[in-house]
Parts: C-alpha cells; structure tokens; sequence
C-alpha cells in the first residue's frame, strides 16, 4: 500500500467526498470469534462465546428505527413504543417481564433497560446467569416479544403516558428547552428540526392507540433488526434456537416501507442561533462545520481506520493546546474543545464542533482566541515533540488494552456489534487490531498528521452553524450576530506564528531517597495477602491479583483529616482535593507533568475526608514505578505551586457557583443537606462568597501536615504487579517516607445529624414546575456487622421493588423513584440509614410521599412481599460473584478485616441465604425505633 495513496483516501475520507480510492484500499477483517448470520426474513445475529466472567450473558435487540421515523402526529411514539416493550407482550402479559428478571437477579433500568433516539432503539437484559438453559431460552423469547410480540394494551398505555410525562419534566433543563425551540432553526427544511425523541406532550398525554400501533407494524420489522448474545453461551446451541424461533416472524412485504438516511441541507450563509434562558448555568458558544458523514459502505475499508485514528490524534493534541492555554491569566476563555462527529443528531451529517466557555462577558474574544487556535493547527501544524507524546499515549493504550484481552467484559463486545449492525463501525479482532496499529502508529510522520488537520478549516462560512446558549437575567448584555461573527472575521485575519511546546526534559524525580527496608512479612491466608512492616514503621498490604490483568491498585489511607481543622478553614477544606489536583509535583508544573507522564499509565491523587487523608494510585503493570514516585512526591510535600493552574480552577469554580442556584435540583440539594446537618455551618454547600476564603499557601501546609508522618498510613497494592520487582521498589518509594515514632493524631467527632423529626417542606418557582421528595431515617443502635449490613441492603432494595410497583407502575407519579439502605461505621459510630428519593409529577406529589412512607411503615409491621425479598437475595448472590472478580471488592474486605477484624467475606453467601422476610421487617423497625425522621419535599410555586 503506497503512503502517498493511502493518506490521500483518508484525507477525502475525513472531509466526507470519499470517492473509488478507498475502495481499492484493504478491507478490515471482522473478528472470526462472533459468529454473525441472517435469516430469510431479514434478520441480523451476532453470537460470540466470552467466559469472562463465568455463567453471564447479554441479550440485545437493536433496531434501526428511532424518532425519526415518526409521522408528524407521532411525535414521542418511537419512545412510548420502548416503555410499552415492558408492558405487555404475549409470553409475558402486564408486568410480568420485570417480575421474571427480577427472579433471575437482573434489575430493571439496572440489567433490564431501553434507550430510543432520533434513530435507533436497542433494548438488553445484562448479567444474565446463564445458570440454566432454561434461562437462555427465555430471555430469547423475551426478545422475540419486543421484536414481533407487544400488546400494547389501552389500559396500559394509560398508565404509561404519566410516566413518560415524568420522564420529559426530570430531562427538562435549560439547554433542553433551548435546544428543542432551536433545533428547527438549526435544521432549517429537514425533519430533524423536529424529532426530539422525547416528543411532544400532548401527542404523549391524549394519541390514540392505533397510532403507536401503525408505527410498531411499520417498523419493527425484522430487516430493521439485529439480535445480539454474548457471553457464556454454547454459540452454535443458540445460533439453533435464533434460527428456530425468529423464522417464524413473517418477512416484510415487498412495498414495506424502507429506512432512509434522512438528508441535511448544506447552508450557503452561516446558521447563528442566540439563546437564552433563566435557569441557564454558563454563557456558551459552540461552532459546528458541517461536512457529509463517511458513508457506512466505506466504513470496512482499512482507510477508515486510519483515518480516524489521524482523526483523533491532531483533535487531541489541539485539545492538550487549548487546555494549556487557557491556564495562562489573560485567555479569555474557561474553557475549550473541538472535535468532530455526529452533527447534533443527525448521523447523515458530520461536523467539526468547536465548544467555548468563556470567562465572563469575554464570549467574542473567546471564540476568536479558540478560532486562532485552530486556524493556527490546521495551517502551520503540530511540532514534533506533541506528536511523540501523542504516539506514545496510543500505544501505551494499545498495549494496556491487549493485555486484558483474555479479561474482556460481555459489554465490550456487545456495543461493538451494536454499532456494527446500526452503523456498520468496523469490529475487527483485537489481535488483528493491535498487530495493524502497533505497525501504523510508529511509521506514519508528522507531515501526515499536519496534512490532515489542514482539511479542518474554518475558512469559509459555508456550511458553519454558530449556537450561543445564555443565562437570562436583567441587564445582562447578550451575544449578537454581528459580534460573533465579527469574532470569527477577526480570527481569520490575524497573523499566525508556530506553536511554541515547552517541555521539560528531566525525570520525575532527580534524584532517589535513600532505600529503607522491610523488617517483617507476615502471610493471611484468610484473603490472601502479605503484611509488610517497614524500616520506617509504615505498614504495606500486598496482594497479588489477575483479576485485571492491566491493572494495579494503591490506596494509601492516613489518619486525621478535615476535621483536625476549625471552621475558618471551611473554604480550604472543601477545595483541598481541586486544588492540590490543579497543582504541579516535583519540579514539574501542572501542564509540565501531563507532558512528563506521556505514554506511562500511571495516576495519583491525594485527597482528605473528614476523618481521614488518602493518596490513591493507579498504574498497568509497567508502569508501577512512576505510580510510586507520584505517591512519594504527594507524601514528601513535593507538591509545586502552581498559581496559574489554580487560579483558573477558581475561575471555573466561581462561574459554576455564582449561578448553581439556578437549578432547581440544586436548591433542593441545599435545602436537603442543610436540614439534614441541622444547619451546621461546617457541612454547608459552598457558595461564591467563599471562595474569596480559600488561601493556597494554607492548603499546601495542611497537604504537608498531613503527610507529615508516613507512619500514620497503611498502603494496600493490589492488582497484576510483578512479585519479584515489587519489594525493592516498596523499599525505595514507601520505606524511605520520612516518619514519627508518634501516636498518629486522630480527628474528632464532628457529625451534626438531625434528630428527632424533622420536616422541610418548601415552595420554589421553576421554568418547568418540579417537586421533589427525600424521606430518611436512621439510628445507632444497630451494630456493624455482616448480617446487619446485608440486612439492610436487602430492606433498601425490597422499597425500591415496591416504589416501582406503587409509584411508578400503578400511580403514574413518576419516573424514578429510588431507595437505599447501608450500614455504616465511622471512628466513632454506626449507623443504620435508610433513604428514599423521587423527583414525581406536582399534581401527584401527596400520592408519592404517602406511598414513601407507608411503604416503610409497612414492612416495619411486618408486611413483607416474601417474594420481593428471594428475588433480591437471588440478586445480591449473583453481584457477589461478579463483585469476586474486582479487585476494588478485594481491598475493601481486607480493609475491614484489618481495621476492624471483621470478615465481610467467608460467610457472604450463607448469611444472605438465611435472610428471612422477618429479618427484614425486624431491621426497618430498628431503624424507625430511634424516631429520627426527616421529610425534604420542595413544591412548585
Ligand atoms: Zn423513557
């Protein structure tokens, strides 16, 4: 394959005028491991066998259908027509559908769930244990039912238009009001201007059922469908049942209707849309340049490939650019990012999106600083030290992902295949993949990274579609067209001068501490780990994992924390983790140690809570050491000032701040947190005002006092490290911390819970009218151990089951409604919560509360669905398993064992299946016994 020819077919590629080029070029072969087929009647399957992990599978149907495949009065029907899917259907009549997954332990809107857009709609059943055939066979017939099978019965369509009415009102914000009124001036003669999926409130509240049955007949069709099965399946048995089952679905007439690409019209002038709204957070402009999409019939070609990963590489390292630059004090923008994909919603159509945030009343100068940016990639290119960073993050990507090959997730194959049938996005196997791109990326230069990024002018206003969202306020000055288009006039003319990239060329740390040692190792065999005792008096926990094979973990957890600090350092303490994040490490500024990092995967943070400082550390295995040096550099107070990164982390903080108000759900958060703190100033939601409190140089003393004595903190390392190179490294990094013979200072008790009862009931106006409702209660009487806390797990999930039932499915009052139950300990107490939350329809809102609260007082009394509580242990027993393969769940067990000699781990199983419904009852009625209520209901005005 010659370069020259190749490079041209991806440049005509990315500009959407592919031509006969590309179809010379090699084709990308599809994965031999998913067995793919078609049936006489037009419908797509994908099989692939995955036994990661063991006994679980997915079930998809996808269909190429969506919004936009609705008549004018249909609007919404697409949608309603997902939500009926689990409504009715002919082996599984009213509810039934849920109630059977919930028997297997898969959970609706968890492993059960739907989604509809402008063209698509794909529903799946996830984590299915495919412990029994018979379970393979229904889930089939499940989705032979939504492909061929729905009732769509009145009296449950009825019931499903006030949930869908409720759905709209939670997704209503500003910039979908804005969005919605704008979208046909930002598809001036097409019908994307008016397909929202959502639709419309009065087709959802009053349609009449022949006209969601015109679109299923239309649509659901089997041409328009793909199947899809992944996972611990025996693919040739299932491939047999498809074949049997989905034959029987009679193939579309011959004049049936076809799905076309639904076509968007070029524009000669610049489309400049302003808006404005009262609950709108951030000033905002974007610019969009449309192009044509690469068409799916090309999207097998090998250039494509390439094209995007060329794609990718120029947007990300003018992405990098735009984010160094908004550091510097005088930029004029918060922030920026251009990248280039789906125009808004339209997949016929491409576009180059440029996104501003502007600081304030600074929007035209921002659009021309971003502009200049980009005229300055496409026109004068990228410099050779971007490009070797940008290389070397890929192909430390790539090999990080190869190396997990053999641990991949059913959900990883499932979307690729998704994609393959909807848009036909090239699935080819990781083998095939890796080899290819471990060849291409270190040969292709730089000259053809820059040739490209060239085609993504901003020359012209053709095709150019400018939109500005605002928050509406009296005297504000808004955007015109004038001005922004002046704007992007100014940036054309501007002289250009190259790119200068600083970087610097040292190593992370210069020069190593002197090595300590470990004194003692002693072996639990109960988890399986090594406890090490260092020179230093730092204690390490080892424990080696393939659970990911890419991965390991490090937490580091100290004692004392926020709460060793008085309330003047209210401010400090609530920015601590921001701002030391904003901040450089060692000798390297926040900008420079991005750069340092390139091609390491490797992390770390340090953050505080109240009672506790932590540094957290993540890395692949290859990269353990520089893991190790950030963690050093956090505990040895390397941490750099870096004025210029924090002062634009406090810009966005006060744009964010100054008008987080206007959100209704965050009133509602302010008012919940402050009732449920009993008004204590220490735990109030940050606010602008604060900000002018938050003192730098304070905050680098506190990260120093911290971290002043090693010997305070116990580090876990868990994940795939190489056990004969991780002791001399531990010697090097962690035994070295500088450390106090001294008791570690611990916090205080600073908790303000509410007691008693406690009711905040309040009135606010909002654009669209909402209500929202938390009820909680606790106590601390209940002790902290593993039957408690599987207790309460299983009270908190039966309320949610009856929530559904009651709020959602039988009231119509909402469309989410959520319920939680835990069991925690802190130094000082443990305390049993038990949580209920529903943002519900206004006119409904006494209904929903009544229901909250009975429900609890119901199984306190021990009214019990004995049901509900089997179907919940089957659930919890099956996300034990899969928890048994994370080594998050590895560390949290130890972690309790050693604080607290407790082992949450042996008998997790045994002590889930003796739960009884009485259990439960017994629980919930602990928890009310200590009378400490609280009621937060916020109404429309
Ligand atoms: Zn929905």
């Amino acid at each position: 394959m010659k370069l020259r020819k190749l490079m041209m077919a991806v440049v005509l590629m990315i500009i959407g005028s592919m031509t006969a080029v590309a179809q010379e070029m090699p084709q990308i072969p599809v994965d031999p491991a998913v067995r793919i087929g078609k049936l006489d009647n037009g419908l797509t399957y994908y099989i692939r066998h995955n036994a990661w992990p063991e006994q679980r599978a997915e079930f998809y149907i996808a269909q190429k259908v969506g919004s936009i495949q609705e008549n004018d009065d249909q609007r919404g029907l697409a949608h309603f027509l997902e939500h009926m899917a689990f409504n009715g259907s002919k082996h599984f009549k009213g509810n039934e559908l849920l109630r059977w997954c919930e028997s297997i332990g898969v959970k609706f809107g968890t492993d059960l769930n739907a989604y509809t857009s402008i063209d698509q709609t794909v529903y799946n059943i996830s984590n299915v244990p495919t412990t029994r055939e018979g379970i393979i066979d229904s889930c089939l017939m499940i989705l032979w039912d939504w492909a061929d099978g729905l009732l769509l019965e009145q009296e449950e369509i009825e019931k499903e238009r006030g949930v869908i009415h409720e759905e709209w009102r939670l997704r209503t914000s500003a910039q979908m009001r804005m969005l919605e009124r704008d979208l046909p001036k930002l598809y001036p003669d097409s019908k994307y201007g008016h397909r929202m999926p959502i639709g419309l409130m009065e087709i959802i509240d009053n349609f009449e059922r022949p006209f969601l049955q015109s679109y299923y007949e239309k649509w659901y069709r089997p041409d328009n469908q793909g199947i899809i099965v992944v996972g611990d399946v025996d693919v040739d048995q299932v491939e047999q049942k498809i074949k049997t089952m989905f034959s029987q679905i009679a193939a579309p007439a011959a004049d049936a209707a076809q799905v076309v690409m639904e076509p968007v019209p070029d524009n000669a002038e610049p489309i400049v849309v302003i808006d404005k709204d009262k609950e709108q957070k951030i000033n905002m402009v974007e610019v969009m340049v449309k192009h044509d999409a690469v068409p799916d019939s090309m999207k097998s070609s090998m250039v494509y490939l390439l094209a995007n990963y060329l794609k990718n590489t120029a947007l990300g390292m003018l992405n990098s650019r735009l984010g160094e630059i908004a550091q510097e004090p005088d930029c004029p923008y918060l922030q920026a990012s251009v990248g280039d994909g789906m125009y808004l919603l339209s997949r016929s159509k491409d576009a180059l999106e440029i996104a501003v945030v502007p600081k304030d009343g600074k929007m035209n100068e921002a659009l021309q600083r971003v502009f200049v940016e980009v005229r300055r990639a496409a026109e004068l290119g990228f410099t050779q030290t971007e490009y070797d960073r940008s290389k070397a993050n890929t192909i430390s990507a790539l090999d990080k992902q190869y190396s997990n090959k053999d641990k991949r997730f059913n959900a990883q194959f499932v979307n690729q295949y998704v994609q393959h049938f909807l848009a036909n996005e090239p699935i080819p196997s990781l083998d095939d993949y890796y080899q290819l791109m471990k060849q291409v990326v270190p040969a292709l230069p730089l000259e053809n990274v820059n040739q490209l990024m060239k085609e993504f002018s901003v020359e012209k206003d053709s095709n150019m579609v400018v939109l500005s969202f605002n928050q509406e306020k009296d005297g504000a000055v808004y955007p015109t067209e004038e001005g922004l288009l002046g704007a992007i006039k100014a940036a054309r003319a501007e002289k250009l001068q190259a790119f200068v990239d600083n970087v610097k060329n040292e190593p992370l740390m210069a020069k190593l501490p002197k090595k300590g040692s470990i004194v003692k190792e002693e072996k639990n065999d109960l988890f399986g780990y090594s406890e090490l005792t260092l020179s230093n008096g730092v204690k390490v926990v080892l424990k080696q994992t393939d659970l990911k094979k890419d991965q390991v973990l490090l937490s580091g957890e100290g004692w004392g924390g926020a709460s060793l600090y008085g309330l003047g350092d209210r401010a400090n303490i609530a920015l601590f983790d921001d701002v030391v994040e904003a901040s450089g490490l060692g000798n390297f500024s926040h900008t420079e140690l991005i750069k340092a990092l390139a091609g390491k995967v490797a992390g770390a943070t340090l953050s505080m809570s109240t009672q506790r400082t932590n540094v957290n550390g993540s890395s692949t295995p290859k990269d353990v050491e520089t893991m190790m040096q950030l963690v050093y550099l956090y505990m040895t107070a390397n941490i750099k000032k870096d004025q210029q990164s924090v002062d634009q982390l406090m810009q966005t903080m006060e744009v964010q701040l100054k008008n987080r108000l206007l959100q209704p759900e965050a009133v509602f958060a302010d008012s919940l947190n402050a009732t449920a703190t009993s008004h204590n100033p220490r735990f109030k939601s940050m606010e602008v005002e604060d900000l002018k409190n938050v003192d730098y140089d304070r905050i680098l003393r506190m990260a120093k006092e911290r971290t002043a004595n090693a010997a305070a903190f116990t580090f876990t390392i868990i994940g795939n490290y190489d056990d004969a190179t991780i002791r001399p490294l531990i010697e090097q990094y962690i035994a070295s911390l500088p450390s106090q013979d001294l008791i570690p200072e611990k916090g205080c008790d600073v908790a303000s819970d509410y007691q008693g009862k406690v009711v905040n009931d309040f009135k606010h106006k909002a654009e669209t009218p909402k209500s929202i409702a938390v009820l909680h209660w606790y106590t601390k009487k209940l002790p902290y151990t593993l039957r408690n806390s599987i207790r309460a797990h299983v009270a908190g999930q039966v309320l949610q089951m009856v929530y559904l039932k009651e709020i959602r499915e039988e009231a119509s009052a909402a469309y989410t409604v959520m319920a939680q139950a835990t069991l925690n300990r802190s130094d000082f107490a443990d305390e049993a919560n038990l949580l209920a939350y529903c943002p519900m329809k206004p006119e409904k809102a006494d209904t929903a509360v009544l229901i909250m609260r009975r429900a609890v007082q119901d199984i306190a009394a021990g009214k019990i669905d004995a049901d509900m509580v089997t179907k919940v242990k089957e659930y919890m027993l099956k996300d034990h398993a899969d928890q048994l393969k994370q080594n998050g769940y590895w560390q949290g067990r130890i972690n309790a064992w050693r604080k607290w000699g407790l082992d949450f781990h042996t008998d997790y199983e045994k002590t889930v299946q003796a739960i009884t419904p009485a259990c439960i009852c017994g629980f919930v009625r602990e928890v009310l016994k200590a009378g400490n209520e609280l009621e937060v209901v916020m109404l429309p005005e």
